[in-house]
């Protein structure tokens, strides 16, 4: 039996290009088949009836129907425009935020609904407590975990023991932990010892007992709970900065291999739209 050649998703918007005279191309965060690039035929006409409804940030339940290359939208039916969050720059600015790494992260064809539901759980909390940047490390630490690189914050990554309380420093490209006595493949200059230094392609760095402590509460605790988390600025400026370094090491990776498979997929033979 055919593949039937329409269908409906929850669908997040993430960006949108103009495409030929009226159309728009857009990227779209689905419910069931991931990231997905579809056109919107005449959606930049005054008149269409899917004028308006693919601003980033609009959760919409979409129709769809199978295209040659690219699907097309059919129907379109708001569920959430993340109103309140958009009614700040700082909610609006976090949201985009997470759009952004969604994007990268994302791959096509490859669903991934606790990736999905974390994104709009996240977009909640930011809309609920738009003042608090905690939201945003608990999207991070968690986006790397379903997407399956969740870094170790136990036990030493090389040599798999537990760690001693203090005894330890972390490598956001080598994996996570490492006690003192172990280095992460590719680490070559041990006569550099700057508390943050890049070397062969992996960098080791000090982080506070404090820090680690707090990553590992990210790990532990519902987002309903992180908003109210306190810590102080030397902390919460080094979660974002171990934070940040490792989500840009993986999407950099994730963004050269999602590149691949986008063109793999739009090449005028491919079976995947076909
Ligand atoms: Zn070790």
């Amino acid at each position: 039996m055919a593949a039937p050649r329409t269908y409906r998703t929850e669908a997040l918007s993430l960006r949108k290009m103009p495409l030929g005279e009226a159309d728009l191309l857009l990227t779209l965060y689905t419910r069931d088949a991931g990231k997905l690039r579809a056109v919107a035929k005449g959606a930049r006409r005054t008149t269409s009836k899917l004028v308006g409804y693919f601003e980033p940030l609009t959760l919409n339940l979409l129709a769809l129907s199978k295209g040659r290359n690219l699907d097309i939208v059919n129907q379109a039916q708001v569920i959430d425009n993340f109103s309140d969050l958009k009614s700040s720059l700082t909610g609006l600015t976090q949201g985009l935020y997470i759009a952004e790494l969604l994007d990268g992260f994302g791959s096509e064809d490859n669903p991934n609904q606790e990736l999905y539901q974390l994104s709009l759980d996240a977009l909640g909390a930011i809309e609920q407590a738009p003042a608090s940047e905690m939201p945003l490390r608990f999207f991070e630490l968690h986006l790397l975990r379903v997407s399956g690189f969740m870094p170790e914050l136990y036990d030493c990554v090389e040599c798999r023991r537990t760690l001693e309380p203090g005894q330890h420093r972390f490598s956001p490209d080598g994996g996570g932990t490492l006690c003192l006595d172990c280095q992460p493949p590719g680490f070559q200059s041990p006569e550099f010892q700057a508390p943050e230094f890049q070397s062969a392609g992996t960098s080791v760095r000090n982080l506070s007992l404090s820090t680690l402590k707090v990553l590992r509460m990210l790990h532990r605790t519902p987002l309903a709970e992180i908003p109210d988390l306190k810590m102080g600025r030397t902390v919460a400026l080094e979660l974002k900065s171990v934070l940040g370094a490792t989500v840009r090491y993986w999407l950099d990776k994730e963004i050269r291999s999602n590149s691949f498979l986008e063109h793999l997929q739009n090449l005028p033979d491919s079976p995947v739209y076909s």
